[in-house]
């Protein structure tokens, strides 16, 4: 997979991607990510990127010919096509289920946005989503971009060195995840639970399913759906 950052900071995504995961990713030939400044393709003296909103008011907003002429030298860098996103708090919420979605695309191009945001026309011209990290804004998109590149990177086939961690994580099958516990068996903070020690892997594997409910059931609730639980997951519940 190739992923173009359009940012102001272009080496600061590809910096961030590579290390642990990501850079093994890279490292594997698995996934290549290129930075891109809108400022190389910006005119005049100053190269400059953005300007002052029309109708008043603070900050400055990111200009149109700079962004569409450097998402045109990235989207051309590759023959594949590219989806275009741009990394906004006033985009659809990221999930991993958007994320599998994004990691089974050949090619994704991420504009970072800064000060007050992107000229809407370009959006409207050059964006095919809008995605945020959540319910708060940053100074920047490139932290976004570099969540959306260390999420999609870890899911790559060949990425992790057991697939089967990417499909018990959280969210992957509508349920948080496990607690999981490591050596010493006894601690002063406490015991691992007996039962994952006993061996018996059917027994292991309802108690882990059973804690994967229970806490998804106290602490994301909105994530269950009832109607859609299997029988024996009700019973366990229940318990
Ligand atoms: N005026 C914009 C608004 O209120 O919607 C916020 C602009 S923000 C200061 C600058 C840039 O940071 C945005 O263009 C976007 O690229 C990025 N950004 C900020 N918060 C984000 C979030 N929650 N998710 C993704 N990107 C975000």
């Amino acid at each position: 997979m190739r992923i173009d950052v359009v940012s102001l900071f272009p080496d600061f995504v590809a910096q961030c991607a590579g290390f642990g995961v990501v850079g093994r990713a890279h490292e594997r030939g698995l996934l290549s990510v290129h930075g891109w400044n809108p400022r190389d393709h910006a005119e005049g003296n100053y190269r400059r990127v953005d300007d002052r909103p029309f109708g008043g008011g603070p900050g400055m907003v990111m200009m149109i010919e700079p962004l569409r002429a450097c998402l045109g030298a990235a989207g051309s860098a590759d023959p594949r096509p590219a989806r275009t996103v741009y990394l906004s708090p006033q985009g659809r919420p990221l999930t991993q289920a958007k994320v599998r979605e994004l990691a089974a695309l050949d090619r994704l191009v991420l504009l970072c946005g800064r000060y007050e945001g992107v000229d809407e026309r370009l959006i409207e011209a050059e964006v095919d989503e809008e995605i945020s990290i959540g319910d708060y804004v940053l100074s920047g998109g490139e932290l976004a971009a570099a969540v959306v590149v260390d999420a999609v990177a870890r899911l790559l086939d060949g990425v992790l060195n057991d697939a089967d961690s990417a499909a018990q994580d959280s969210f992957e099958a509508g349920l948080l995840d496990c607690p999981h516990y490591t050596k010493p068996v006894e601690h002063v903070f406490g015991a691992v639970p007996p039962v994952l020690l006993s061996g018996n892997h059917a027994e292991i594997a309802r108690w882990r399913r059973m804690q994967a409910l229970g806490r998804t059931w106290s602490r994301r609730p909105d994530l269950i759906d009832l109607a859609t639980l299997s029988k024996q997951d009700r019973a366990l519940l229940e318990r």
